[in-house]
């Protein structure tokens, strides 16, 4: 097969140069020299070294964003400039997507028809909080007769630190750094262990933009180490945070020292329900769409699916098919639909959830792996059938190419099944009835809910989960007003208000 390009790029899989930490705008060795191994999801071979930071390295970090933040230019700057920058960088991400692309595939084994998307929205939420910025971000007046005149202003918080997963690290990101700096923070980026490559991108981006020193800073490392440090740090006013629900459990724990302010963005089991008078075909699409689409590894994927019992056989029969028609393979063919899981521990876990699936009593269906990528990670696209909504396999976050399915009957039934878990974080509502499509919407505990569609996402919306999925919002203005700045207000006296005169 002729090698795919891309730009100048060779789709290829192949050792690619080793990572530093981003301080202070250098690249550096971590202080000990240390380094851990990057390895490639499709051929289980080492992508490259990456520098290892831990404590000291945070405190270097902290102490330039904060430097960057209370003394250089980037706190004092004017908007418009501030803002240009931004829009820089949104140039520069589109300038170098292919690359950007290439290396989220090398390192995660996301399909490139994929990663290629979620870089043009990396680039999209740079414009879209700086033009937010600019037109949005702006406090209210209070005039109290004509005494007094309040009014606020949002000013932001100082060095924030991001701690971001693996399943999608580029868009999350940017998600993240993108309000942050545009609201005019510094920031201490701390991507996951198993997915350096674009952040690192993403700082030589930021490099070439001409953002004073100090401003975004890269630290590599693990969670316990690196993520723990920076967590701990008294200088850090804020931690912005996703990634599993437990690990969001202890950075809140860990947090609590220092009083910080905290935003959390964690698992899901989300529920996509069809009754029987849905679009069944669309319904299809979505449902196979949201579960194998990111290679399963997504966070609002529908990972338990009710089917009304009318259709459910009918509907069950198609969803078989699908699964053994999906392109299985090398993450960088533009013709792949699922590809790799992140590492083998992850590849380990979802297959032994599978096999508790067997246990639990369900009949398991599967795609087939072909052959000649076995080396890779593959879990093949696998339906649960028959599964109850009490299996661990419906009450757990799998992160992974697998559906379970569950039959039910009535719309209170329902309801109450999709909401007798843990989780809250995203849910999909198909029927033609309108009236029931917004009851059982409004019923369903999940902080986003779609009808008759499938995860499409506006980024003006809150975006976050109820229950054990989050805490909080960002998105769209919540990200601005609720947390990457902070209110404050100011009272002006336009008058002569009564004073008390104590000891006159
Ligand atoms: P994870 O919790 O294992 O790791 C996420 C990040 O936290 C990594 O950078 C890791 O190094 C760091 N970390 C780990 N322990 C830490 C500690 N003690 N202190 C500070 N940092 C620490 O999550 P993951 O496996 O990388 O990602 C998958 C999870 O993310 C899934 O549960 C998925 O549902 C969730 N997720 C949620 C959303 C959302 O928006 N709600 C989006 C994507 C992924």
């Amino acid at each position: 097969m002729p090698v795919q390009t891309a730009g100048q790029i060779e789709l290829v899989h192949k050792r690619v140069k080793d990572v530093k930490l981003y301080i202070d705008g250098e690249f550096i060795e971590s202080v000990s020299g240390k380094t851990f191994e990057n390895v490639n999801p499709f051929t289980n071979e080492v992508n490259n070294l990456v520098a290892e930071g831990g404590k000291e390295e945070i405190d270097r970090a902290v102490a330039a964003a904060k430097r960057a933040f209370e003394e250089g230019p980037w706190g004092r700057m004017k908007l418009e400039e501030r803002l240009s920058c931004i829009h820089r960088i949104a140039d520069l991400i589109d300038d170098a997507a292919e690359e950007i692309a290439y290396l989220e595939s090398l390192d995660t084994g996301l399909p490139i028809s994929q990663t290629r998307k979620q870089t043009a929205r990396a680039a999209k939420n740079f414009r879209f909080y700086a033009s937010m910025v600019e037109t949005g971000l702006h406090g209210d007046s209070y005039p109290v007769d004509d005494e007094f005149i309040n009014y606020t202003v949002y000013k932001p918080l100082g060095p924030i630190g991001l701690i971001t997963p693996w399943n999608a690290p580029f868009m999350l990101e940017t998600w993240k750094v993108a309000p942050a700096l545009a609201t005019g923070n510094t920031v201490i980026l701390k991507p996951a262990e198993l997915s350096p490559l674009t952040a690192n991108k993403l700082a030589e981006i930021m490099d070439q933009a001409g953002l004073p020193k100090g401003v975004f800073n890269v630290v590599h490392g693990f969670g316990e180490t690196a993520g723990a440090a920076l967590v701990a740090h008294p200088d850090v006013k804020a931690i912005s945070f996703t990634g599993e629900t437990t690990t969001g459990s202890t950075i809140i724990k860990n947090a609590a020292d220092t009083l910080k302010k905290t935003s959390m963005e964690l698992g899901g089991k989300s529920p996509l329900i069809v009754f029987d008078d849905a679009d069944l075909d669309r319904a299809l699409d979505a449902a196979v769409w949201g579960i194998f689409s990111f290679n399963g590894e997504r966070c609002t994927a529908n990972s338990r699916v009710f089917l009304h019992k009318n259709i459910k056989d009918e509907f069950v029969e198609k969803l078989k098919q699908r699964v053994m028609k999906i392109k299985i393979g090398d993450p960088m063919d533009t013709g792949t639909q699922l590809g790799p899981l992140i590492e083998k521990q992850h590849f380990n876990k979802v297959n032994s959830y599978i096999e508790l699936a067997k246990e639990e009593g369900c009949e398991v269906i599967q795609g087939i792996v072909p052959e000649e990528v076995k080396a890779g990670n593959f879990v093949p696209p696998t339906l649960l059938l028959n599964a109850k909504n009490e299996m661990r396999v419906c009450q757990e976050e799998i992160f992974g190419p697998v559906m379970a399915v569950i039959e039910f009957e009535e719309e209170e039934e329902v309801i109450k099944a999709a909401n007798d878990v843990r989780y809250g974080l995203a849910g999909f509502v198909w029927t033609n009835d309108m009236k029931r499509g917004h009851r059982v919407a409004q019923a369903v505990e999940a902080g986003m809910i779609w009808i008759n569609a499938q995860n499409v996402r506006d980024l003006r919306i809150p975006f976050g989960g109820m229950k054990d999925s989050g805490i909080g919002r960002e998105g769209g203005r919540y990200a601005l007003f609720e947390f990457y700045t902070e209110p404050k207000v100011i009272h002006v006296s336009i008058g002569d208000h009564h004073i008390p005169q104590f000891g006159k």
